[in-house]
């Protein structure tokens, strides 16, 4: 897998909330919440432990957090705004499963995991790295290595734009784009760059974790148009044709090239020009969402 464009995810327009004034108000953020882990009571080992009934898990990579200067408002903004040693972790699971997803354990944790279809992509470490920059984030992977290992970069300056209340919600849905990025196939890069953001967006929307500006009904140009409106449109194919649509499409992209005609013949039996005039006219029946 040759390393991805280093594409820059695109600023969303301003985002006034009710009660509000101006996108640079000083309300101060509100902290993502930390999960409670109630204390265990001191008691004796249990007798009869049941069986391990956690759902199997991929491994997480080495996972690295770089602020490049702490006296930048945006790095303290997004300290005070997320726990990273939580966020991290969990952003990454949101990723693997929705790409990965594991069959569920059926007997006990010392059975072989029950294969499936999907390849987890030999990603060994993921590097956060926040620095001022224009744009909102990319990644890219490292020079020498760049398909065992990732650097997300996410502007402290776009950060510093957020709205306060948003900033939380608004720096775990760009982790999980970006993220995708660290664990998606490209065809070798030929993929077109649109369904690239557009699957990195599906998964964002997936993880509920869309920002308020994105519509359902906002149809683009094309269908590659990338972003959300790609990731809408990935969505409606995933109702029409079963929810495991995009996983075989970025399977096909780990599988060969991107080449048209023939890839989406091969995967749905249409051609994507015809699904995206299907697409097109649930969205004005009103059936796109
Ligand atoms: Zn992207």
């Amino acid at each position: 897998m040759s390393p991805l464009p280093p594409n820059t995810t695109p600023v969303p327009p301003p985002i006034f909330e009710p009660g509000m004034t101006s996108a640079t108000t000083t309300t101060a953020p509100t902290p993502s919440p930390v999960p409670h882990r109630p204390k265990q009571p001191d008691s004796e080992p249990d007798p009869d432990p049941q069986p391990d009934t956690k759902p199997p898990a991929h491994p997480l990579p080495r996972i690295r957090l770089h602020l490049n200067d702490l006296s930048d408002a945006g790095t303290s903004l997004f300290l005070s705004s997320v726990s990273a040693a939580e966020l991290l972790p969990s952003s990454i699971r949101t990723v693997q499963s929705h790409l990965y997803p594991l069959a569920p354990s059926t007997c006990s944790p010392t059975t072989a995991p029950t294969p499936t279809p999907w390849h987890l992509p030999p990603t060994r470490s993921i590097t956060l790295i926040l620095r001022p920059m224009d744009g909102v984030a990319y990644t890219s992977g490292l020079e020498l290595d760049p398909v065992h290992h990732k650097e997300i970069h996410l502007s402290t300056t776009y950060l510093s734009s957020v709205p306060a209340s948003r900033v939380g919600a608004e720096i775990a849905g760009v982790l999980v784009h970006e993220l995708v990025h660290c664990y998606q196939y490209n065809g070798s890069g030929t993929a077109p760059g649109g369904l690239i953001e557009g699957i990195a967006d599906w998964v964002r929307l997936g993880a509920d974790l869309a920002p308020p500006h994105w519509k359902a009904g906002e149809v683009g140009e094309k269908w590659d148009a990338g972003y959300q409106r790609t990731a809408y449109f990935l969505a409606w194919l995933a109702r029409r044709f079963g929810g495991d649509t995009v996983r075989r499409v970025n399977e096909k992209l780990r599988a060969g090239k991107y080449e048209e005609p023939g890839f989406w013949v091969e995967l749905l039996g249409r051609e994507v020009g015809d699904l995206w005039e299907e697409y097109k006219e649930s969205v004005k029946k009103g059936k796109g969402e």
